[in-house]
C-alpha cells in the first residue's frame, strides 16, 4: 500500500466518483479500526456505497491503486475479519433492501445489509424463516452471515448459512460481475470454457478438485465431514462432494442430524450440484464483494416450545446429560457454565432474566424443545429427565415455556458480552472460544483443553451449542501484558493440536479472520493450504480483498487492540469511576458486540440515536471507541480535549438505555458528562450549554413575571428570533411557566393540608425538582393532594435542584455541589420509614444513580445510604399498596383506558412495572405500556436546533405511530415532563403524568383546598 498522505489524495480522486459517502477523517477510521474481536488496525477509509455501481467503482480504483477493500456490515465478527489497513467498505447503511420473497419456492433475495431479525420479521408473514440463528441475530446482517458462514443455537436443525446459501452476485477482482448458483454439469463445464477471470476460477477449481492426490489430502486432512459446523479455511472439502467430482455424494444421509435438510434437498437438487456459493460461505470477503444473495427459508417451527433448564453440578456432568439430551431431538442444547451466570449477577437487565437459577450450578444445560402440542413436550421432557436423573446427572430441571422462555434465551444470548465485565485488564479472550468437535468427543476433548490449560496456569468461561460440539471456551488474559500475549498464541496453538487430534474444526461458527489463520495449515495440512493459497491468488492476484484473513494471516498475536506493556494510564475524574478501575477501563468495557446497533424488532431501546439515524457514529459503540483511542493514545495535557470524541458524543441523548441493556454495562451517559466538562475546561462553555444548565436561575427571574415570561414565548416573532440567536429549533414550544411556583404553593398550602389529615397513614419528604416547581406545577400540586388524600403528611425542607440539567450538558462540577448540597440536606432526615419522593424520574433518580459516584469521598457513604431512601411516587404508592395501607377501593370503578409511555430513565434504573400497577389501581382502568424507549427530547436535546431532526425521528419510531393511532378517549401517561412535551410537539395529544392520572381516579375526591387544580 502506498504511504498515507499519497493514499489520502487518491482517495480524493475516488470521492466524487461516489454516490455513497467516504470517510478518511481520524474519527471515523478510528470506528471502524476495530470489531467485535482483539485486533485493532486502522483503515485508510471508510466508504458506505450507496448500490452495487459504487462497488464496481471502489474495486477498480482498489486494483489501480493497490488499496484493498474490507467488506464489512455490522462488524460483529470475533476473529477480527473486519479489521484491516485498506479501505473499510461498509454496506450496512444503502444495501439493506429486500428485493424479492417467493414464498411460493421458499426464497428471498437480498442484499447483504439486511439484519437477519428484519428478514425473519418480514418472512413470518408467510409463515418462513431464515434457519440458522445467531446470538447476534438483532444486527448481524446476511452479507457478514455469509461471510463468516454463521450459524446459532438450532445448527442441529438447521445447519449453517452455507447451507441456505441458493445464489450470489457481486464482483470479482477485476471488476467482472458474477451469479454464483448450482449448476448442471453442463452448465459447469460451459463456465470452464472462457477467458475471463470467472471462466478461469471454474476452470482452477475443475483443476484442483479433479487431482486424485487433492481428493486424498482433502478428505483425509479436512474436519470430521460428520461435524457440521466448520469454518476452516475455504470450504473446498464440501465442493469435493458435489457433482462434478463425487457424482452428487452430498445427500440427506450427511445431515442425520437435520430434519429440514431432507426438507432442503427434496426441494432443490441442485444441492448436490457444484456451486460455489459453498466456498464463497465463510470466504471472510476475500474473494468476491456480494451485492445480491439469494437464501433458502424453512417453514417457521411448531408453535409449542418449551426449555429445560438442567442444573448440573461440573461442566463434565453436563456434557454427558448432553448426549442423553440429543437422544430426544431437541432443537438445541446450550450450556452456560458458572462464571458466565456469575457474570449476570449485576446486570440489571440479566438479574431479571436469572428467573430460573436455582441454587449455585457448576453448569446448566438448556434443551430446547419445540412440538405441536405442550403435552408432547412435557412428556419428552419428563422421559428425558427421567433418564437423567437415572445416570445421575443434574439436579433440577425447571420447565419454562413463553412467555418466559424468551428471558433464558436473552440470558444466553448476553453471555458473550456479558463475560467482558471482568473487571479490570484480566478478561475471558476469545481464541479457542469457537471449536467444534463431534458430542460424543466432547468429553475427552474438554479433558484434554483443561490439562493444556493446568499446564499454562489458567483457567476458563465454558460456554457452549454443545449439542453440536461447539464451545465456546475463553481463557482469562490480560492483553495488555506481553507476558499473556505470548500465553495467547500458546494458547491458541496448543488447542489447534487438540481440535486437529479430535479431528474437528478449530472454528465452527465465528470463522478464521485473523485469529485462526495461522494455524490453517496444522488443521489441514501444507498441502491443502498450499490449495487454498492458488485459489486466492487465482481469484484476487493484486490481494484487495481482505487481505492477511485465511491465508497469509500474519501471526495471531499481532495487531491487537491494545499495545501490549503500554504503561497503565489513570486519569482524575469528578466521577467515581473506581468499580470500573477508571474511566479509560470503563470505555474499554465496550467489547465491539454491537447490541447497541439496535432495531425497533428487538424491543429494546439501545442506542436511541443509531436507531434513528443507522449510523455508526451514532452507536454506543463508537462512543466508548473513541473514547478509549484517546484516552490511550492523546498527547494533549488534556487528553479529553478532541473534537472527534465530541463529534460522537454529540448525538448521545444521555438516555442511559446502555446502563441496562448493553451486556457489558457500557454506561455512556455518565462517561458522556464526564468528558464534556473536561473539554469545556479546554474550550469554554457554549452559551446555550450555560442557559439550559442554569434555566432554573433564567426560570426563577422569569416566575416573577410570569404573564410577560410567556408573552415572549408564546409570540411566535419574538419567540424565534430568540430560539434562532441561541440555537434552539424554531419548530420547538418552549415550556411555559405557571404563575405560581408548586415551592411557594406548598409553603401556602401545606401546613393546612397535613392539618386536615384524617387518617395519617404515614409521612414523607417531597422532592420538589426544578422542572416541576416552575413549569408543571399543576402536576405537583395534584400529586401532593394525591398523597394528602391517601392519608399521607407530606414534608417539604427547601433544597437544592436536583442537578438533572447540568449533568446533561456536562457541568459536572457545578453537579457535583449540587449534589453534595442535597446529601447534606437529606440525609439523617428521610429513611425507607420518611422517604424522599420524587415526581420526575430523571431528577429523583439522579439521588441513586449519579449522586453516589458524583458525592466524592467524604460523602459517598451518605449517598449510598441516602440513595435506599429516596423513591419514585409510583415505588412509593406500590409499596404502601404492599403494607396494606392504600387500597383499590380508593379509587374509582369507573372504566378508563391508559396507554403509558415510560421515562427512558426509569427503564433503565428503576422499572416500569410499578407504574402500569399503580395505573392499574382502580379495578377498571386497563392499563398498556407502549413499547417505546427514549421519547427523544431527552432533556433539552431535542430543542437544540442541531439534534431537532433526530429527536423527531426517535419519536417516530414508536412513540408518536403508536399515539397517533390511539383513540383521543385513551388517557395517554407520561412521568417525564421532557416525554409530555415530546409527545405534544409530536402529535399534539396532551399526556397527563400519572400521579395526575390517579388523582383524577379517586373516588370521594375532594377540591376545596386553595388553589387546588379544578
Ligand atoms: C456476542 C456475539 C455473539 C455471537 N454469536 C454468534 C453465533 O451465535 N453464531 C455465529 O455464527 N456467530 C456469532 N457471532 C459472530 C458474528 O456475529 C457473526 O459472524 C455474524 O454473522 C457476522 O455478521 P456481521 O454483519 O457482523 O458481519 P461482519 O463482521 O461485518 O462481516 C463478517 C464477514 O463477512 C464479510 N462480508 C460482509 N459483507 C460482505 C459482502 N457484501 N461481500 C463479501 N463479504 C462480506 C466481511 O468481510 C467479514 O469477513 C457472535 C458475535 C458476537 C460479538
Ligand atoms: S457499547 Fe455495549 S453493546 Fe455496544 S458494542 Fe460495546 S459492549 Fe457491545
Ligand atoms: S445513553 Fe442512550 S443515547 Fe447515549 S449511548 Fe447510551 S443508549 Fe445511546
Amino acid at each position: 500500500m502506498s504511504s498515507k498522505p499519497e493514499v489520502l489524495k487518491k482517495l480524493e480522486t475516488l470521492r466524487p466518483e461516489l454516490a455513497g459517502e467516504l470517510y478518511t477523517d481520524t474519527a471515523w477510521n478510528l470506528m471502524y479500526a476495530t470489531d467485535a474481536s482483539a485486533y485493532r488496525e486502522i483503515p485508510a477509509g471508510v466508504v458506505r456505497p450507496k448500490h452495487k455501481e459504487d462497488i464496481k467503482k471502489l474495486i477498480l480504483f482498489a486494483s489501480l491503486n493497490n488499496i484493498p477493500l474490507i467488506p464489512r456490515t455490522a462488524g460483529t465478527s470475533l476473529a477480527g475479519q473486519v479489521v484491516g489497513s485498506g479501505l473499510v467498505v461498509d454496506v450496512s447503511k444503502h444495501m439493506t433492501s429486500i428485493l424479492e420473497i417467493n414464498a411460493g419456492e421458499h426464497w428471498v433475495r437480498v442484499e447483504p445489509g439486511v439484519i437477519l431479525d428484519e428478514l425473519n420479521k418480514v418472512v413470518e408473514k408467510q409463515g418462513l424463516f431464515f434457519g440458522p440463528e445467531t446470538s447476534t441475530s438483532s444486527r448481524c446482517m446476511i452479507g457478514g452471515m455469509v461471510g463468516n458462514n454463521s450459524c446459532g443455537a438450532h445448527s442441529i436443525l438447521y445447519g449453517s448459512t452455507r447451507d441456505h446459501v441458493l445464489s450470489v452476485s457481486g464482483f470479482l477482482s477485476d471488476g467482472s460481475e458474477v451469479e454464483f448458483t448450482g449448476l448442471s454439469l453442463q452448465e459447469f463445464e460451459e463456465k470452464c470454457q472462457g477467458d475471463t477471470l470467472e471462466n478461469k476460477i471454474y476452470r482452477q477449481m475443475r483443476d484442483i478438485l479433479s487431482d486424485p492426490s487433492n481428493q486424498e489430502e482433502i478428505r483425509s486432512q479436512y474436519p470430521d465431514p460428520a461435524i457440521h459446523r466448520r469454518n476452516t479455511g475455504y470450504a473446498i472439502d464440501l465442493l469435493l462432494e458435489t457433482e462434478p467430482f463425487s457424482k452428487g455424494s452430498e445427500t440427506c444421509e450427511q445431515y442425520p442430524h437435520m430434519p429440514h435438510a431432507s426438507w432442503l434437498m427434496a426441494h432443490d437438487d441442485r444441492i448436490s450440484s457444484f456451486n460455489f456459493c459453498k466456498l464463497i460461505a465463510g470466504s471472510e470477503g476475500t474473494l468476491m464483494f456480494m451485492t445480491e444473495i439469494k437464501l433458502n427459508l424453512v417453514p417457521l417451527p411448531p408453535k409449542q416450545k418449551a426449555l429445560v433448564c438442567v442444573h448440573c453440578n461440573t461442566i463434565a456432568e453436563a456434557l454427558q446429560a448432553n448426549l442423553i439430551a440429543l437422544r430426544y431431538a431437541p432443537g438445541s442444547v446450550e450450556l452456560m457454565d458458572k462464571a458466565i451466570m456469575d457474570c449476570t449477577k449485576d446486570n440489571i437487565t440479566q438479574r431479571w432474566n436469572r428467573f430460573f437459577i436455582e441454587g449455585d450450578p457448576g453448569a446448566i444445560l438448556i434443551v430446547e424443545f419445540a412440538r405441536e402440542t405442550r403435552d408432547e413436550i412435557t412428556d419428552i421432557c419428563r422421559l428425558m429427565e427421567a433418564e437423567m436423573r437415572d445416570a445421575g446427572f443434574g439436579y433440577h430441571f425447571p420447565m419454562v415455556f413463553p412467555p418466559e422462555l424468551k428471558r433464558v434465551w436473552d440470558l444466553r444470548k448476553a453471555g458473550l458480552g456479558v463475560l467482558s465485565n471482568y473487571p479490570g485488564d484480566r478478561k475471558p479472550v476469545p481464541v479457542t472460544e469457537d471449536t467444534a468437535v463431534s458430542p460424543s468427543a466432547l468429553p475427552g476433548y474438554i479433558r484434554d483443553f483443561d490439562a493444556m490449560l493446568a499446564g499454562l496456569g489458567l483457567n476458563c468461561v465454558y460456554y457452549a451449542h454443545v449439542g453440536s460440539g461447539e464451545l465456546h471456551l475463553r481463557p482469562v488474559l490480560n492483553l495488555k501484558d506481553p507476558a499473556d500475549v505470548e500465553l495467547f498464541h500458546t494458547v491458541a496453538l496448543e488447542t489447534a493440536k487438540i481440535v486437529k487430534k479430535y479431528h474437528g474444526s478449530l472454528s465452527g461458527e465465528h470463522g478464521d479472520g485473523r485469529l485462526r489463520g495461522e494455524f490453517i495449515p496444522l488443521m489441514i495440512g501444507d498441502h491443502n493450504y498450499a490449495l487454498l493459497e492458488e485459489i486466492k491468488k487465482c481469484w484476487d492476484p493484486g490481494n484487495i480483498f481482505n487481505p492477511n484473513k485465511i491465508v497469509g494471516t500474519p501471526k495471531m498475536n499481532s495487531s491487537l487492540r491494545y499495545e501490549p506493556g503500554a504503561p497503565a494510564k489513570e486519569f482524575e475524574t469528578y466521577f467515581d469511576f473506581t468499580s470500573s478501575h477508571g474511566i479509560l477501563r470503563a470505555a474499554e468495557q465496550c467489547n465491539g458486540s454491537a447490541d447497541c446497533r439496535n432495531n425497533v424488532v428487538t424491543g429494546k431501546w439501545m442506542c436511541p440515536s443509531y436507531m434513528a439515524m443507522g449510523d455508526e457514529n451514532s452507536t454506543t459503540r463508537a462512543r466508548a471507541n473513541i473514547l478509549r483511542e484517546f484516552l490511550t493514545n492523546s498527547t494533549k495535557s488534556n487528553p479529553f480535549d478532541h473534537a472527534e470524541i465530541y463529534m460522537v458524543m454529540d448525538l448521545c441523548l444521555s438516555c442511559k438505555a446502555c446502563k441496562s441493556e448493553c451486556p457489558s454495562n457500557v454506561d455512556i451517559a455518565k462517561l458522556k458528562a464526564e468528558f464534556l466538562q473536561h473539554y469545556y475546561d479546554s474550550n469554554g462553555i457554549p452559551l446555550r450549554s450555560r442557559l439550559i444548565a442554569y434555566i432554573s436561575s433564567i426560570n426563577r427571574l422569569g416566575s416573577m413575571v410570569p404573564g410577560i415570561f410567556n408573552f415572549f414565548q408564546k409570540n411566535s416573532f419574538f419567540s424565534a428570533i430568540s430560539k434562532k440567536m441561541l440555537g434552539f429549533a424554531v419548530a420547538r414550544s418552549i415550556p411555559l411557566l405557571h404563575k405560581t411556583t408548586l415551592k411557594h404553593w406548598l409553603g401556602k398550602n401545606l401546613p393546612a393540608l397535613n392539618d386536615g389529615l384524617g387518617k395519617k397513614n404515614g409521612s414523607l419528604y417531597l422532592f420538589v425538582d426544578e422542572f416541576t416547581n416552575y413549569n408543571d406545577v399543576e402536576t405537583g400540586i395534584k400529586t401532593v393532594l394525591l398523597f394528602n388524600h391517601l392519608g399521607y403528611e407530606v414534608l417539604f425542607k427547601d433544597h437544592d435542584l436536583s442537578g438533572r440539567t447540568f449533568l446533561s450538558k456536562g457541568l459536572i462540577r457545578k453537579a457535583r455541589t449540587i449534589a453534595a448540597n442535597n446529601i447534606r440536606t437529606f440525609s439523617g432526615l428521610v429513611s425507607p420509614e420518611v422517604p424522599l419522593v420524587g415526581i420526575e424520574p430523571s431528577a429523583i433518580l439522579g439521588f441513586r444513580d449519579e449522586y453516589p459516584d458524583l458525592a466524592g469521598p467524604g460523602l459517598r457513604e451518605q449517598a449510598v445510604k441516602l440513595s435506599g431512601s429516596c423513591f419514585l411516587y409510583d415505588e412509593f404508592i406500590m409499596r404502601e399498596v404492599s403494607e396494606g395501607r392504600i387500597s383499590p377501593m380508593q379509587f374509582t370503578s369507573e372504566p378508563a383506558k391508559v396507554k403509558l409511555h415510560g421515562h427512558c430513565h426509569q427503564k433503565a434504573l428503576a422499572s416500569t412495572d410499578t407504574t402500569l400497577k399503580m395505573l392499574s389501581l382502580p379495578v377498571n382502568y386497563s392499563v398498556e405500556e407502549i413499547k417505546s424507549g427514549c421519547c427523544g427530547m431527552a432533556g433539552a436535546f431535542g430543542y437544540e436546533k442541531e439534534h431537532y431532526e433526530v429527536s423527531m425521528k426517535v419519536g417516530e419510531l414508536v412513540l408518536f405511530p403508536e399515539i397517533r393511532k390511539t383513540s383521543s378517549a385513551v388517557i395517554i401517561a407520561a412521568a417525564g415532563t421532557s416525554c409530555r412535551h415530546q409527545i405534544k410537539d409530536g402529535t399534539g395529544r396532551k399526556a397527563l403524568h400519572p400521579a395526575e392520572v390517579l388523582f383524577d381516579a379517586l373516588s370521594g375526591r375532594v377540591y376545596n383546598h386553595p388553589g387546588s387544580p379544578r
